[in-house]
C-alpha cells in the first residue's frame, strides 16, 4: 500500500492518525482500537466493517 495514504487517511471515527498493519493487511485506530481492513490496497474506512481489536494485540 501506498504509505503517503497514512498521512492522509484517518480514523472515521475519532479522526486520529492510524498504524498500518502490514500481516493484517489492515490499517488500525490505537484509540478506537479498530481495524480498517484494506481491499484491494484500497483501505475501507468504514466503521462496521472495521475489526474490534483483541485487548492484547499490539497496534
Ligand atoms: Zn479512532
Amino acid at each position: 500500500m501506498d504509505k503517503t495514504l497514512l498521512t492522509i487517511l484517518a480514523c472515521p471515527n475519532c479522526k486520529g492518525s492510524l498504524t498500518y498493519q502490514k500481516d493484517q493487511q489492515a490499517l488500525a485506530c490505537p484509540v478506537c482500537r479498530l481495524a480498517y481492513p484494506i481491499r484491494d490496497d484500497i483501505p475501507v474506512m468504514l466503521i462496521n466493517e472495521a475489526r474490534v481489536l483483541a485487548p492484547d494485540e499490539k497496534i
